[in-house]
């Protein structure tokens, strides 16, 4: 990916940016800041200061030694996200961008949430960077998710219901672009996912990719060679953008993005345009965003970051997908042999990793991303498998 192509903000032909000109003007400034301070030694100085002090970076990537001999087959490693502070890759992203906002006098922090986690995540780093804090999240949301609201209040942030719509994340982040452009001058808008208008695709890839940078020197020093794959779960596709990012230019690593089978956007998705960007995107018959459901909140998402639109078209990186029951087959697999409850999203990946690992040799490696810590969805587990 050349440098100027990043520039315009285009992945072959997805990304962009197609927005109402009053926001355009607000997105070229955030780009020219993001392009600022992005190579700047003092803001990196200070982003690893909070990775490391506050989100308890570099976290493990782990042999599981029980789940590989339990599989059969490729050698397993984790990648930790599941251990930093608010138990997901989420704040990676939240930290970098706040220090972006700070750098741009903002004096106030918006963003969209769904199931709340990203809410969560940015309430928490606010509260520590001592900025105001509003999250809109759709009405319906705010009902299904009512102990995220309840955490997003307790550290400090406002939450505002968005009953327009169909009160749910779409409506949530419309609200949210319409506050930035009446509020551009001490607002900054924290997007949450590899998703939107340039230049967020490539902002949230950049502050996620230190979990490649991390994964791919761990792997050198314990195998003394790159990964034969690496396997994330993709929603928006910030956790697999940033552990796929410092492998792109390895062609020997295959790449592997594991959707949901009721959200396959990836899989099913058709070029379109959707929240500003060019994607792929699931359709109905109408041409409309098709509804999608999964039984992992972060996973359910009509649309996918542009760059995986072109790694899937490009065929660089491969997308796949799983069915529930695998997915709760995988949850509890990894909670028996290896101790660790994953994220139901994480649990995607490991799902298909289930079934790939046999196929490989003792000798070969598999990198999973393991974006998050299953406390969250302990409950709705518990009801899924108990009545
Ligand atoms: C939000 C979330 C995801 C999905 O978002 P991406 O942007 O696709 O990474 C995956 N895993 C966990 C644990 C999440 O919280």
């Amino acid at each position: 990916m050349g440098q100027e192509q990043s520039h315009k903000g285009y992945f072959g032909e997805f990304g962009g940016s197609f927005v109402p000109p009053e926001l355009q003007q607000v997105l070229d400034y955030l780009s020219e800041q993001f392009y600022k301070y992005k190579d700047d030694p003092d803001f990196n100085e200070e982003y690893r200061y909070y990775l490391r002090e506050y989100v308890g970076r570099e976290n493990p990537l782990t042999y599981a030694q029980r789940l590989s001999e339990t599989w059969g087959g490729a050698k397993i490693y984790l990648k930790r996200e599941d251990l930093n502070h608010t138990g997901a890759h989420k704040i990676n992203n939240v930290v970098g961008q706040i220090l972006l906002a700070k750098r741009m006098g903002a004096k106030r922090i918006i963003a969209e949430t769904g199931a709340g986690q990203h809410g969560v995540a940015t309430a928490t780093a606010c509260a520590m960077f001592d900025i105001d804090c509003v999250i809109y999240m759709g009405a319906e949301d705010t009902r299904r998710q009512a102990l995220n609201v309840f955490r997003m209040e307790l550290l400090g942030a406002k939450v505002v219901p968005v009953s327009k719509g169909q009160g749910r994340l779409k409506d949530a982040v419309d609200e949210a672009l319409d506050d930035l452009v009446r509020n551009y001058q001490n607002t900054f808008y924290l997007l949450g996912s590899a998703v939107g208008p340039h230049p967020f695709p490539q902002m949230v890839k950049h502050f996620q990719s230190i979990v490649s940078e991390e994964s791919k020197r761990q792997i050198m020093e314990k195998e003394g060679r790159l990964p034969d794959a690496v396997i994330a779960c993709v929603g928006g596709g910030s956790n697999a953008i940033g552990a796929f990012a410092h492998y792109l230019d390895e062609p020997s690593v295959r790449l592997i993005g594991v959707e949901p089978d009721q959200a396959p956007t990836l899989t099913q998705g058709v070029p379109g345009v959707l929240h500003g960007f060019k994607c792929l995107v699931l359709l109905d018959e109408e041409g409309n965003p098709r509804k999608t459901y999964s039984i992992a909140a972060g996973l359910d998402y009509p649309g996918i970051g542009p760059e995986h639109s072109h790694l899937k078209v490009t065929e660089r990186a491969e997308y796949v997908t799983v069915s529930n029951e695998e997915v709760l087959g995988a949850f509890q697999e990894l909670s028996r042999t290896e101790g660790i409850i994953p994220a139901l999203e994480s649990a995607h990946a490991l799902a298909y990793a289930k079934k790939l690992a046999p196929t490989m040799d003792k000798d070969q490696i598999i990198i999973i991303n393991l974006s998050g810590r299953g406390d969250k969805d302990v409950e709705q587990v518990f009801h899924m498998l108990k009545s």
